[in-house]
């Protein structure tokens, strides 16, 4: 083992003895996931969050969030904040295993009270985020995540991540941090026309990794339209079709509908937690009853 390998062993170990004290379980949609929790001191610190263990993992999933009070604690339909823990959070919980850093940047590190303003200046001005932090006379985006990439390197010995963002200043961050970085997007749906012009402005102007929304609408349309002309071929099945085919199709259709039903993640993660606990029960061993 290298030197630099033995330290990031010790400092692992370390951080383990100090995080055991506060691991308990934690239900979210039906299924439960361990996580302990350590503060991350510094600029831009916040919370981390380690659920299950990221050890059986060569780069595990980790999620570096930005504090947003409106999206996250309100489930404000105007910024995609919300839907993008979520979902990350699904992923975490379907892996068993991830990171999450939930860093005290709210408003884009500048707080919520310019960031009340910034929306102000876009609902009466029209002009997008980034302009409105301009024309109030602050950055753009003043957060930094150097504190989160030495937190993944120096405290969980992480040197490898599948990141969960969008955001290429993340994936930049951790790179320049030593940290091999393997990004994967978190699409979610904008719920307001807020939200739709707050995702383009952050395509646009910040190079976020997000289909432009025309293409969104163009494949909302066509899920819209297949399952309008599902519902036409189950109709026409039962009146006119043999018994066996009308049932195939009712089947599949309602198969189609529950895939898309928003509950279909916490049964998902239902089933899944279901099926870990079949497989860690003890087997009986016929050898061991004399
Ligand atoms: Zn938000």
């Amino acid at each position: 083992m290298s030197v630099a390998d033995e330290s990031i062993a010790v400092a692992g170990l370390v951080n383990s003895q100090k995080l055991a004290c506060t691991s308990h379980l934690l239900t979210r949609k039906g299924a439960e996931i361990r996580v302990r929790v350590h503060s991350i001191p510094g600029r831009d610190g916040g919370q981390a969050l380690i659920f299950g263990d990221i050890d059986r993992f060569r780069a595990p999933l980790v999620r570096i969030h930005s504090r947003c009070l409106y999206g996250d604690a309100l489930h404000s339909d105007d910024c995609d904040c919300g839907p993008e823990l979520d979902q990350a959070m699904d992923m975490i919980q379907r892996a068993d295993a991830g990171v999450l850093l939930y860093l005290e940047q709210e408003g884009r590190g500048a707080g919520l009270e310019v960031k009340a303003k910034g929306l102000r200046v876009t609902q009466t001005e029209g002009r997008n985020t980034f302009d409105a932090y301009r024309t109030l006379g602050f950055e753009p985006d003043s957060r930094e995540f150097d504190t989160a990439a030495r937190f993944l390197t120096e405290q969980l010995g992480l040197h490898s991540v599948s990141l969960l963002t969008n955001n290429p200043d993340k994936v930049h961050a951790l790179q320049r941090g030593d940290i091999t970085v393997t990004a994967v997007p978190l699409i979610t749906e904008p719920r307001s026309h807020w939200a739709r012009e707050y995702m383009e402005a952050k395509r646009i102007h910040r190079g976020h990794r997000l289909p432009p929304y025309s293409l969104r609408r163009i494949g909302r349309r066509m899920e819209q339209t297949c399952f309008a002309l599902g519902v036409v071929a189950t109709t026409a099945a039962i009146y006119w079709g043999p018994r066996e085919l009308a049932v195939l199709a009712f089947m599949t259709l309602a198969a189609t509908a529950v895939a898309w039903h928003p509950a279909r993640t916490s049964v998902r993660l239902r089933l899944r937690a279901w099926r870990r606990q079949l497989a860690q029960r003890p087997r009986h061993d016929p050898t061991s009853a004399v």
